[in-house]
């Protein structure tokens, strides 16, 4: 059981002002596996006003300085990466492999690319008689989702940090333990009391208050598109910034040629990765429509493939993250069942033999892109294959949603894949596989209007500064 009832404000772990906890459970076995503190509008004052005061600091410090301390972090996040990983797969499923391996190493590679960025990076700029400076926004609200705990987290919080800026954190209730260990890292590491603070609890109530608190700069958010909306209307008072990644419906074109079966297993396997949960998720797979049968057959082994059971042991799926997401995920088989999807392989309830745990089948369903099962995002293992005629209209069927997050396009002709992804209407589109810590993420349409990742994830915590006349004509 891990007791995690402390937050970390101004430098030190101190208990909430108004006693409250509430329960973490597993959800691979149902069982609570441990307690955290839920915080009040009242920690959000201390933690805010801490983080005003620490900002007159931190943002006067040296790029050097500020290289030292994530140096600093570097060191402690190296330390405690097995820790990480079991707590991510405790909190929320991810099998052990993947919790320690490539959640960890997401964490750890926004970190390094941080480093990268600010050794670089142009905070002043000359034009003509013009200094443009750029300068931390200043004091920023990271509100961040339970999906890929180190991957949300550290990709705001090291920016952040890099351009000089002070943060609170309020950590999903699903997944608290990891953030809970992060802070314990940036402790160790000697960030500078009040630069980064942690608060746990509810959306609603701590959310609520960073969003709409009139000495809080910025809201950086991932999460659903409601809560979004939400901040938004609940940061429009103040005229805040409001960084959004929302979710996706993306999708994975499959181009008809000698590797299209191959293609179709690896798109098939990938949307199974991570239970599903995934926002870039290609969740909707195209694929020439008068070679279904090969793409059905080629789809089906390759769902077949994939084992679901025990976290701890060796399945490349655990369960969802909640009974909650579990619930949502069976009315969507039920909807693409209802509404005349063909259900290829996975379906309802859980996979055989296990009666516990939020485990779902992994799902592959033949359907068309009207069907609200290619509409919506499902935020489980649940892909929809759609065919296509011809290239122009996989373009129109891929464009046509009111995401815009990310999308994958396969195939051997290189000039095809590249003449295909750029006209995807989409802010992150991988071509063959291809992946890259230093490539700006990011959605159009309803997917959000942030840049985080590399150096365009630092351009989200700065404020551009003229300075006129600064060089004498
Ligand atoms: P969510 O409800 O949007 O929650 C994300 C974060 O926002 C959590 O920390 C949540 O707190 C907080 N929050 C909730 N209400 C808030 C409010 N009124 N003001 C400020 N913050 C608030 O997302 P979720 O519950 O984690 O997942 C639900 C759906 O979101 C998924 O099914 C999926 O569609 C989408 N999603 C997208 C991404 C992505 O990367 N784009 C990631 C995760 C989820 P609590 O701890 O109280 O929940
Ligand atoms: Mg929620």
């Amino acid at each position: 059981m891990r007791e995690y009832l402390k937050f970390y404000i101004d430098g030190k772990w101190v208990d909430p002002v108004e006693p409250k906890t509430s329960e973490v459970v597993n959800p691979a076995t149902e069982a609570v596996s441990g307690r955290i503190s839920m915080g009040s509008a009242a920690d959000v004052e201390k933690a805010v006003a801490a983080a005003r005061r620490a900002f007159a600091g931190w943002s006067e410090t040296t790029r050097e300085q500020r290289l030292d301390v994530l140096l600093a972090i570097q060191s402690e996040y190296a330390k405690r990466q097995d820790e990480l990983g079991d707590a991510i797969t405790e909190e929320m499923g991810a099998p052990v492999s993947l919790g320690r391996g490539f959640h960890v190493a997401l964490g750890a590679g926004h970190l390094q690319t941080a480093i990268e960025v600010l050794r670089e990076f142009k905070f002043e700029e000359l034009r003509g008689s013009t200094m443009i400076r750029q300068e931390p926004i200043g004091v920023c609200g990271l509100i961040t989702p339970w999906n890929w705990p180190m991957n949300q987290t550290c990709v705001k919080i090291f920016p952040a940090l890099a351009t000089g800026n002070t943060m609170i954190l309020k950590p999903p209730q699903l997944a608290p333990f990891s953030a809970h260990i992060l802070a314990e890292i940036l402790d160790a590491a000697g960030v500078p009391a009040g630069v980064f603070n942690m608060i746990q609890g509810s959306g609603s109530v701590i959310g609520t208050a960073l969003s709409t608190h009139e000495d809080v700069d910025m809201i950086s958010f991932t999460g659903s598109e409601p809560v979004g909306v939400q901040i938004q209307k609940d940061a429009a008072p103040t005229v805040k910034r409001v960084g959004l990644e929302l979710g996706g419906k993306s999708a994975f074109i499959v181009l008809d040629d000698a590797a299209l079966a191959d293609n179709v297993a690896a798109a098939t396997v990938g949307m199974m990765g991570n239970s599903g949960q995934t926002c870039s998720a290609g969740s909707r797979l195209l694929v020439p429509a008068a070679r279904m049968d090969e793409v059905v057959a080629s789809a089906r082994a390759a769902c077949d493939s994939v084992t679901v059971g025990d976290p701890q042991g060796n399945f490349a799926m655990g369960p969802v993250v909640s009974k909650s997401q579990f619930n949502i995920i069976q009315e969507y088989i039920q909807k693409g069942l209802d509404e005349g999807a063909q259900l290829v392989a996975g379906g309802l309830g859980r996979p055989e033999g296990i009666d516990k745990g939020w485990f779902v089948k992994p799902t592959v369903f033949v359907g068309s892109n009207d069907m609200v099962i290619a509409r919506e995002e499902i935020f489980g293992p649940v892909l929809v294959i759609i065919g296509y005629d011809d290239i122009d209209q996989a373009v129109a069927i891929a464009n046509d949603s009111t995401f815009g997050l990310a999308g994958y396009v396969n195939g051997l002709d290189i000039d095809q894949v590249r003449a295909v992804g750029k006209r995807l209407r989409t802010g992150w589109v991988s071509l063959n596989g291809g992946f890259d810590f230093h490539a700006p993420f990011g959605g159009y349409k309803r997917s959000g209007n942030g840049r985080e990742w590399g150096e365009f994830g630092f351009h989200e915590y700065l404020e551009i500064k003229s300075l006129l006349g600064y060089a004498s004509a």
